[in-house]
C-alpha cells in the first residue's frame, strides 16, 4: 500500500502524448543535430532502468529533445533532473512537462560539450570518491555527432575528478551508435577491441546493457543503437596521466591488425626508435608480437608506465609526435618551410 502511494507520488499528470507534442510545436527532427526520437514510453522506461534506483536522484539529461526519455526520468522518481538542450525548439515542449513536474525540472538551454556541470547540482550532494557512487546520474539519448568527443571528454573528466565527477563516481547510462557501445565494451581479444575500450575500462567499469533496433527510432537511423552503463571505479587501472595513457593507446593502435611493436616504435623518434623500443617493451615485458586487440589493461599498464618512465629519462620525448614529424618531412618535400606549415593551420 505505502509503495503504491510513493509510485502515484511520481506519477506525471495526464499530458499530450510525445507524438502529440512533436506535432503541437512541429518539431521536425534536424539531421544537422542528429536528432533521432524515441517515442515508446516502455523502451525509454528500460533505458532508466538501466541507471538504477532513481528515487529522490539529481539527474542530468543529456539532449532531452522532445522528452521522451524525461519523462521516463521522471516517473522513475528523479527529485531534480537538469535538461541541457541545444535545440530551443523544444523549451516550450519542456516547460510544458517541468510544469507537470513541479520544482523537479529545471532546463538549459545550451551546448553539453560546454556546458560546467559541476556547477549544475549542490556541493552537498558530493560523496568521497572511495566511497559508493553520489546520488547523480546523467542519463542521455545521445546525439551520435556528440557522443563519441564527449564520452572522451567526461572520461578525461573522470581521470581528472572535474565536471560530474566533482561529486565523486557519477554513474553514466548513455547511448551510442550499436558499434561505438561494441567498441567501448570489447573484451581482450574482441574484434571490436580498439582504443576507445582502453580508455573506458582504464578508468570505469563498464556495461552494454541492450541494444535497440533502429526502427525503434523516429526518424529511422542507419544504424543500430546500443545503451551502455559506466561506473567510474575507485582506483583506476592505470596510474598515469589521462594524456600519456591516451598517447600510449593511440600510437599502439594505430596499426591495429599489426604486431603492437610496430605502434610502440611510433612513440619515438628515429634516430632513436629501434632501442627505446626494445627497452620500453623489455621493461613493460610485452610480447612484441602480440596484436593490439590481444592486450589487456594491464599489459597497456605495463606499457604506459615503462613509457613514462623513459619520459622521465629522456626530456623532450612525451611531446614526441610521429604524425607530427610525418607532415613536416611531407612539407619539406613539397619545398614550404615548416614555418609556412605553422601558418596554414
Ligand atoms: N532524448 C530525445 C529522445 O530520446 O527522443 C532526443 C534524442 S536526439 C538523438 C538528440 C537530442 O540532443 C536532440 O534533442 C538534439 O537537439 C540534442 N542535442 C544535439 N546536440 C546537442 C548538444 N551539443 N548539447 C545538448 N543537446 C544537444
Amino acid at each position: 500500500m505505502a509503495g503504491s502511494r510513493k509510485l502515484a507520488a511520481v506519477r506525471l499528470p495526464p499530458l499530450p502524448t510525445v507524438g502529440e507534442l512533436i506535432k503541437l510545436y512541429n518539431l521536425r527532427a534536424e539531421k544537422q543535430l542528429s536528432q533521432n526520437f524515441l517515442l515508446d514510453l516502455k523502451l525509454t522506461d528500460k533505458i532508466v532502468r538501466q541507471a538504477g534506483n532513481l528515487k529522490g536522484a539529481h539527474v542530468c539529461e543529456v539532449g532531452p529533445g522532445p522528452g521522451g526519455l524525461t519523462r521516463s526520468i521522471l516517473s522513475a522518481g528523479a527529485a531534480d533532473l537538469l535538461v541541457v538542450e541545444k535545440d530551443t525548439r523544444f523549451i516550450p515542449g519542456l516547460k510544458l512537462l517541468s510544469e507537470a513536474a513541479p520544482g523537479r525540472v529545471r532546463i538549459v538551454h545550451g551546448d553539453i560539450l560546454n556546458y560546467r556541470m559541476d556547477r549544475g547540482f549542490p556541493a552537498n550532494i558530493s560523496k568521497k570518491w572511495e566511497e559508493d557512487p553520489p546520488n547523480l546520474h546523467i542519463i542521455g539519448n545521445l546525439p551520435f555527432n556528440v557522443a563519441t568527443p564527449l564520452i572522451i571528454k567526461w572520461l578525461k573528466n573522470i581521470a581528472d575528478r572535474t565536471g560530474p565527477f566533482t561529486f565523486g563516481r557519477t554513474q553514466l547510462t548513455l547511448t551510442f551508435q550499436k558499434e561505438v557501445a561494441e567498441r567501448l565494451t570489447a573484451s581482450t581479444g574482441a574484434k571490436q577491441r580498439s582504443r576507445l575500450s582502453i580508455m573506458a575500462q582504464y578508468l570505469c567499469t563498464v556495461h552494454n546493457c541492450f541494444t535497440i533496433p533502429g526502427r525503434a527510432f523516429i526518424p529511422k537511423p542507419k544504424v543500430d543503437v546500443g545503451v551502455v552503463h559506466f561506473t567510474p571505479l575507485v582506483q583506476p587501472q592505470i596510474q598515469q596521466p589521462f594524456q600519456l595513457v591516451e598517447k600510449v593507446v593511440r600510437n599502439v593502435f594505430q596499426f591495429r591488425r599489426k604486431h603492437c611493436y610496430k605502434g610502440v616504435e611510433k612513440l619515438f623518434p628515429e634516430a632513436c626508435r629501434d632501442e627505446l623500443t626494445q627497452e620500453m617493451l623489455q621493461k613493460a615485458d610485452v610480447d612484441p608480437i602480440l596484436r593490439p586487440t590481444e592486450l589487456t589493461i594491464p599489459h597497456v599498464r605495463a606499457l604506459a608506465d615503462a613509457y613514462a618512465h623513459l619520459c622521465t629519462r629522456e626530456p623532450g620525448l612525451l611531446s614526441y609526435e610521429f604524425r607530427e614529424e610525418l607532415r613536416l618531412k611531407h612539407l619539406l618535400r613539397k619545398g614550404e618551410t615548416p614555418v609556412d606549415a605553422f601558418m596554414d593551420t
